[in-house]
């Protein structure tokens, strides 16, 4: 069954504000400032020259970033930054990048830095299960590292630095894919940050690029142009043919959160309420519902659990599916059960999935 008006729970791509999905529908057929499809206008137009603008403008108002920062808006997703970082700031270096593997996608970043340059992994979760991060005092930094990466949330194992890493003499590269502009993150203590948009700020096919000027100047000369920072520094993100239409239904969620939402602070505050919501119940469950990841490092924005068995929880979610619940399977790395509540899932979403958690183990014991 596939019952109409589903709620997005999806890891990812995820849901997207229902004013902003208006104004996509009517943008497809015509944009009211031009008179053609959005999907139809040159990268090259001065509109589309004004929404990079706009956009860039609005991330560094929603994240307080100065000009010492790049805004840059590229392709090839979280995926290729694994390799970009590594290839601009790992060239030539002697001491080792320290990475933390905290969970399934810090540890894709780790064999792709590999290959450019030495790295260390400082910690890695697999012995606890990835089931918790780090405290304080299980990481050494050391000062002579070149930069240190690691991912603010694991999107697969529900996990979240709730501070931030490491040392303000090492650069500090995350990637924030599954959390970005979902609450005030201190930007400017970090390096380089990247974040592609199809978790919690738009469609796939633009990944958001966060560098520090002064990061650029020892990067290699002889990097392929599409993989050298300065080339879409120069072009103002307009290197080749951009993805206009992605981009612009990320500025249409920048314009969301700044206008409807009242900027990241609000959005954070919304966000806790929503994840609040759905721990509480799973901890006055009476072990119906099993939390995966350890207390004080629990995801504002994908909650995962189990259930009794394999049974049990397959027969969740085929129930949530017919009453109107998508995408609450967990990644296929873990199984169990997922609820992404990304910035544009509703606390009424959130409340309904709640009430029908309730009832399933009312109905179940
Ligand atoms: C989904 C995800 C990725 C993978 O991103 P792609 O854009 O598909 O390359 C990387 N990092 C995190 C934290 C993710 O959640």
């Amino acid at each position: 069954m596939n019952p109409r008006n589903s709620l997005n729970f999806s890891g990812g791509p995820g849901a997207l504000p229902e004013s902003v999905l208006q104004q996509v529908q009517e943008a497809i057929m015509e944009l009211p400032e031009i008179g053609l499809s959005v999907l139809g206008i040159s990268h090259r137009s001065d509109w589309f020259a004004a929404v990079i603008a706009e956009l860039e403008t609005n991330i560094r108002t929603l994240l307080g970033l100065s000009t010492d920062y790049h805004v840059l808006l590229l392709q090839g997703g979280a995926t290729q930054q694994f390799s970009m970082a590594p290839m601009t700031l790992l060239h030539g270096k002697t001491h080792a990048a320290e990475y933390l593997r905290t969970g399934y996608w810090s540890g894709k970043a780790i064999p792709e830095a590999k290959r450019e340059g030495p790295i260390q992994v400082i910690w890695d979760g697999e012995s606890s299960g990835f089931t918790r991060l780090p405290g304080d005092d299980e990481l050494l930094f050391s000062p002579d590292a070149p930069f240190i990466h690691y991912s603010s949330n694991e999107t697969v194992e529900g996990l979240q630095f709730h501070r931030v890493l490491g040392r303000d003499d090492v650069p500090r590269v995350c990637d924030m894919s599954s959390d970005f502009l979902s609450t005030p993150c201190e930007a400017e203590r970090f390096s380089l940050i990247y974040a592609h948009a199809q978790k919690n700020i738009g469609p796939a096919g633009v990944t958001v690029v966060l560098i520090r000027d002064e990061l650029l100047k020892d990067a290699p000369d002889n990097l392929p142009g599409f993989l050298d920072y300065r080339s879409h520094v120069k072009a103002h993100s307009n290197f080749n043919t951009p993805p206009v239409f992605a981009i612009y239904v990320v500025l249409l969620v920048t314009r969301w959160l700044l206008n409807d939402i009242g900027g990241v602070a609000n959005m954070h505050q919304i966000n806790r309420s929503k994840a609040e919501l759905l721990y509480r119940l799973l901890d006055q469950s009476n072990g119906f519902y099993r939390g995966r990841a350890a207390v004080p490092d629990r995801s504002t924005m994908n909650v995962t659990f189990n259930l009794a068995s394999p049974e049990m929880e397959k027969r969740f979610l085929a129930e949530a599916a017919a009453a109107g619940f998508s995408g609450l399977g967990g990644h296929r790395a873990v199984g169990g059960i997922r609820a992404s509540i990304y910035n544009a899932v509703t606390l009424q979403a959130v409340e309904r999935l709640a009430g029908f958690m309730d009832d399933f183990q009312r109905r179940a014991v």
